[in-house]
């Protein structure tokens, strides 16, 4: 159980550190609180978003733990059981700091090219490592580079996980400057999840205007629902807790180009306001669709392509051909809830 060892004088963000300090004790010491205080609550939370932080635990995870309590915002630990073994303390201090801590394989290998018996045995092993270290077994797992298939998301539930992968990409990894990952992550809306790393100084440095923009945005950080795969309040309920909550039976879609070749073009689209939703969209014919992936797919074979929620979060895309026409670009026709 940590205190808080310096002399400094309580402000209000050390304050709001210290609160989630002695929440995570409350939490931990399973004494029930009516109104327990997390940096969370002093602000208007009108919907929670997931950061997470993969590659750990690393050299800098206490510079990383101190930015986040300072600034008040709990995170996603997606640790590499081989650092966890080597660094155990680090990974305790993540769970001390109001973290919650999620599987990231043993060696961050591509585990699509495993066998079912290797994956199972890097994630089984992964799992132990965390909870020898922590205490706690994981929840979730995040596949190394995002690279995944049915296999291994089996795998990972057969052991008591959830895959959960990332709405936005902060692009830290690939070299993005503070403004850069800044701006990535204020593209994040309500339930989403945004994949930064542990171990990178520009990750730490924009971590104080993350959290601005969230603010501003009535957003707070909270945990990822391992039955849902999005951000819920850090005790694990669904927001809103005030603001307007969209209407019954609506939700919003919104489709952006991801990638476009000589001969087709990805489209990715992001759904909020709804976890189980059906959206429809518009191709200009002489377009198709050639595949699609993260919800259930039909078409009625007159231009429309409809997509259903199917477990896999709630971004989803597909790829279309061109045939002759490479201007056009799909179009959202409605977002229906439920
Ligand atoms: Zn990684």
């Amino acid at each position: 159980m940590s205190t808080v060892s310096d002399g400094t004088v309580a402000g209000p963000r050390r304050l709001r550190a210290i609160l989630a300090i002695l929440a995570t004790a409350v939490a931990t010491c399973g004494v029930v609180v009516a109104a327990t205080a997390t940096p969370s609550s002093a602000a208007t939370c009108n919907g929670y978003v997931g950061l997470t932080f993969d590659d750990g635990p690393t050299g800098s995870t206490s510079a990383l733990l101190s930015v986040l309590r300072n600034n008040g915002a709990r995170a996603t630990m997606f640790n590499v059981g081989q650092n966890v073994q080597n660094n155990r303390s680090a990974a305790q201090a993540q769970v001390a700091a109001g973290m919650w801590v999620g599987n990231h394989s043993w060696n961050h290998a591509h585990m699509t090219s495993m066998s079912q018996a290797q994956m199972q045995s890097d994630l089984s092993q992964t799992s132990s490592a965390i909870q020898s270290a922590t205490g706690s077994r994981p929840q979730l797992f995040r596949p190394p580079y995002g690279e995944t298939n049915g296999t291994l998301q089996s795998v990972a539930s057969s052991l008591g996980m959830r895959q959960v992968i990332w709405d936005v990409d902060s692009q830290d990894w690939n070299g993005a400057s503070v403004s850069q990952i800044v701006s990535n992550a204020s593209r994040l809306q309500s339930g989403q999840v945004i994949l930064m790393h542990d171990g990178i100084q520009n990750t730490r440095d924009a971590i104080p205007q993350i959290m601005a923009n969230l603010t501003s945005r009535n957003l707070c950080p909270g945990m990822i629902s391992p039955s849902t795969g999005r951000a819920v309040a850090p005790d694990g309920t669904t927001p809103p807790t005030g603001g307007t909550p969209p209407p019954a039976g609506s939700c919003t879609a919104t489709a952006t180009t991801t990638n476009v070749w000589g001969d087709r073009y990805n489209t990715s689209v992001t759904v909020s306001g709804a976890t189980t939703w059906t959206v429809v969209v518009a191709i200009t014919a002489p377009q198709t669709v050639a595949t699609t992936w993260n919800g259930t797919a039909s078409s009625d074979g007159s231009g429309t392509l409809t997509m259903r929620s199917n477990g896999s979060g709630n971004t989803f895309g597909f790829t279309t051909m061109f045939n002759g026409n490479s201007s056009a670009r799909a179009q959202i026709r409605s977002c229906t809830s439920g």
